[in-house]
């Protein structure tokens, strides 16, 4: 399929998007679902200022990641709709009436158009115990799992614990990467090329792991390396394996990140409105409100004193929701045996492993967000304590 004579290829779609690969490059196209009211031109741009302004620069201080506009015509989109129909799955065809407006974003499973790509994906959910949370002494990805136990969702609780993550302490790291990996429920993906090679649905260890990194525990150590690391070139650390390390049964807060690290930044934007008490009555359009405030104050958010400025101007309300993207987005670790001189290294095995670490879905919430995170709390305490009260009696 074409476009202007790009190269096309379905990738996957949800209730909002349908997401195709622009062939020879490193982006992707994300076409916008349309219900019967059309979407205006504005939504798309402040949603996508949005992440470019707000949400990148947030959490990595700068603004490398750039999402663009892209307008399409009748014809354009007619021709896609037909092109890509046979691809698409019958239980999200229901809507299938799309924007003229479409979104071009990095392809952030791709670091090199010259070769092989890997990627890592992880939603590590939120990093620390919201204050609500704190009598239980567990943090709100793993009181969910006592929820998603007594509905019988699942049989056994996951061993991640997201605080172990983003511990910063290697063997804690390492844990939490390996109980993800038995365990990936959403929260763990592999892609080879673009294409997804392990998750929930498929668990069967993918080649590339022994035949790049020669056991599953190296590439456990690169990932932690570069979750670790600052942009430049470093060295892979560690090398023990966990044996049988075992966590305690309260979530641990301490951590011991080093404040330049990738998981600190994020960890910050995800605590930026903890403890702060919230209006969900305001619905004020948060999108644009942030955005005024940025027009407001003249603020460049790539500007560390912006950023403070930036938190002490706002509301709580949308430090809540700007902080409730950061608990809910996925980290993206793309990397490639190919030589990217733009892209930083780490030597394993001695082979040159480039790498670009990045965030996906940092579209903006709304305060429904809030709300329903309201009520959910709610109802983890309680399936805690029964869980409790079960194991006592
Ligand atoms: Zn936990």
């Amino acid at each position: 399929m074409s476009k202007r004579g790009s190269k096309f290829k379905y990738i996957n779609e949800g209730n909002v998007h349908i997401v195709l690969q622009i062939l020879n490059t490193n982006k992707v196209i994300r076409l916008v679902k349309e219900d019967n009211q059309k979407i205006q031109l504005s939504t798309i741009t402040n949603s996508i200022q949005y992440v470019n302004k707000i949400m990148v620069p947030l959490i990595f201080g700068d603004d490398h990641y750039h999402q663009e506009v892209t307008v399409l015509s009748e014809n354009e989109i007619f021709e896609i709709s037909t092109d890509i129909e046979k691809w698409r799955p019958n239980h999200r065809k229901a809507k299938s009436k799309l924007s003229s407006y479409a979104i071009t974003v990095p392809n952030l499973t791709i670091s090199s158009i010259k070769g092989d790509n890997y990627c890592l994906e992880i939603k590590p959910k939120e990093g620390f115990i919201d204050a609500p949370l704190r009598k239980c002494c567990k943090c709100h990805y793993c009181l969910k799992q006592y929820l998603k136990l007594n509905n019988g969702e699942i049989t056994n609780t996951s061993e991640y614990c997201p605080l172990d993550l983003f511990s910063g302490v290697y063997i804690r790291m390492k844990y939490a990467l390996h109980n993800l990996l038995q365990n990936p429920q959403n929260n763990l993906k592999l892609f080879q090329n673009g294409i997804i090679v392990f998750s929930d649905n498929l668990k069967t260890q993918p080649d590339f792991i022994n035949d790049i990194f020669g056991s599953l525990n190296v590439f456990l150590n690169f990932i932690i390396t570069v979750l670790l690391c600052r942009k430049s070139n470093t060295r892979l650390i560690g090398s023990d394996e966990i044996n049988d390390y075992k966590r305690g049964f309260n979530c641990n807060e301490t951590n011991e990140l080093d404040d330049i690290s990738f998981l600190y930044k994020l960890l910050s934007v995800q605590k930026l409105a903890n403890g702060l008490v919230l209006d969900l009555e305001n619905n004020n359009d948060h999108v644009t409100e942030v955005l005024n405030t940025l027009e407001e104050y003249k603020l460049d958010l790539s500007q560390q004193c912006d950023r403070e400025k930036f938190v002490e101007v706002s509301n709580a309300r949308d430090l809540a929701l700007i902080s409730a993207v950061a608990k809910d987005c996925s980290i993206m670790l793309s990397f490639t045996l190919e030589h990217e001189s733009d892209l930083p290294h780490i030597v394993v095995n001695g082979r040159h492993i480039h790498f670009r670490l990045s965030v996906t879905d940092l579209e903006p919430k709304t305060i429904k967000t809030l709300q329903n995170r309201q009520n959910s709390e709610e109802k983890f305490i309680k399936a805690f304590e029964q869980y409790k009260n079960s194991i006592k009696s």
